[in-house]
Formats: C-alpha cells, structure tokens, sequence
C-alpha cells in the first residue's frame, strides 16, 4: 500500500480526480491512501496567511517556509521507503522510471506549490524536485494529479488486468503499438487482418513490429537508450528495407 500525503492551498481541487475511475477503485481496495492537507492548517498566525512578498523586491508573492515545512514535518512517517517532492518546473523531468520506483514506497508527500513557488529554504526538507514538463503551471496541483495517477497505476493489483501496464508505452522504453475494437469495418478503414487471424504468434509478432516502427518515426531516441533483440533488430532491417529498398 503508498501512501500519498498531499500538500496544498487548494484541496478542493483534488476531490473530483480522486473520487473517479481508476484512483477511487484503488483507494477503495485499499492499495492506496490518499491524504490532501490544507497548507493552510499548518500556519501558525491567525488570519493563515500563505504567502508574503520578495525579499529584494520583484513581481508575485512567495509561499513562506513555515508552513510547508511544519506540513511536511507532521505528515511524514519516519520511516524508510518515505519521499518528499516538490513540483517545480525547476525539477528533474516526470518520466516511467522514476513513476515506477515511487510506486514501491510506503510513503509519498507531495508538496504543490502557487504564486512564484515555495521559499528556497523549503528545499532543505525535500528529497526530490520534480516538473511534469517545460512549461508554467499556475500551481502544482496539476502536476500533482499527474504524478498520482501514473505511479497509482502502475502499483500492482490497481488494474484489472495485471498485463496492462507492462504492454503500455514507455513500460519496455517502446511506444505501444495501434489498438483497434469493433466495428470490425468503420467508414471504409479495416482492423488489420493479422488481428482477426487467432494466430498469437503471428499477433505478438506484429504488434512487436508496430511497436518498433512507432518509436522509430515518432521517438527514435527511445530507440536509442534499450537493448534491442536480435529479432529486434532483423524486424528493424526490414521495415528499414520496405521503407527504402535500397538498403
Ligand atoms: N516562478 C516559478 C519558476 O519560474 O520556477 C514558477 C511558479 S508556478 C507559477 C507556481 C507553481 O506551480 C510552482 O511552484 C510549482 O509547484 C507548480 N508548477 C508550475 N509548472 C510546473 C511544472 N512544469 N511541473 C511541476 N510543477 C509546476
């Protein structure tokens, strides 16, 4: 079971993301634990004040360090297998490796900042920094609910069929190969034959040769960074050869 344990000024933005499809069932059997806190319950002045301005002047306000760190403090487990993130587009990039170490923790605390984001002294406290891409969020709940979704499906039991995540883009560093479902026939565009032969063999073999021909036309620096199969490989000449008999 993880444990997320999310900090924010906006709770109310979590409500409907959490109480749908894929997080609610697995909140339900019990595989995750989704705590929101109110940034500002952890304010120690009266009127709960999140934020002031800039030292040394500059446009927006800053979210002060008090009550971040008293929140992470009080709702972090000390025990191992606990992280703390920040979302900043100032992290290092969101991707399926690091979703699928998060997923083996018992703990995450995700810090989600507003304004011109968190006091720097807050990242004393943080164990990870991390942004969902390269561009400007108004807040961290977003990138939050992004974080949550990709690492709660990827804990085992969360999806119904226990293959899923395993044939999913990304999960073999390869882009996944084209689905189709019924009509068999749809405006004059036909499920491709192999599909409907029953033969697996054939089937694993082609979805395998799509797969390999996607990321080669549209991220061919995945291709890069695997360990290709001989089969790999040869699947790879060909397509190579169809495209450009030549070579
Ligand atoms: N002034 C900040 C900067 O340039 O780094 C950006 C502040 S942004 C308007 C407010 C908050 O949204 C950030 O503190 C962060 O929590 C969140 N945020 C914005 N873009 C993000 C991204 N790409 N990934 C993760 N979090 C992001």
């Amino acid at each position: 079971m993880v444990r997320f344990d999310i900090l924010t000024l906006f709770p109310n933005m979590f409500s409907s993301p959490l109480n749908e499809s894929i997080l609610k069932r697995a909140q339900q059997k019990g595989l995750v634990e989704i705590k929101v806190h109110d940034l500002r319950d952890f304010s120690s002045d009266k009127h709960h004040t999140a934020d002031d301005y800039p030292y040394g002047g500059g446009r927006g306000m800053v979210m002060k360090p008090e009550l971040i760190i008293k929140g992470i403090e009080k709702v972090t487990s000390p025990i191992e297998g606990s992280r703390v993130i920040l979302m900043t587009p100032q992290g290092k990039r969101f991707d399926h490796a690091y979703a699928l170490k998060l997923s083996w923790l018992s703990q995450i605390v995700i810090i989600c900042g507003r304004y011109e984001g968190v006091d720097e002294r807050v990242r004393k406290y943080v164990d990870d920094e991390i942004s969902i891409g390269d561009y400007i969020l108004s807040g961290g709940e977003l990138a939050a609910m992004v974080l949550l979704d990709t690492v709660t499906r990827l804990i085992p039991g969360v999806l119904g069929n226990p293959g899923s995540p395993e044939d999913e883009s990304f999960s073999n560093r390869l882009l996944e190969y084209p689905q189709y479902t019924r009509p068999r026939k749809y405006r004059g565009l036909e499920v491709p034959e192999v599909l409907l032969s029953g033969n697996h063999g054939e089937i694993k073999r082609w979805r395998r040769m799509q797969s390999l021909k996607r990321t080669l036309e549209r991220r061919p620096d995945l291709l890069e960074q695997i360990d290709l199969s001989d089969e790999d490989l040869s699947l790879l000449s060909e397509m190579r050869k169809e495209s450009d008999p030549s070579k």
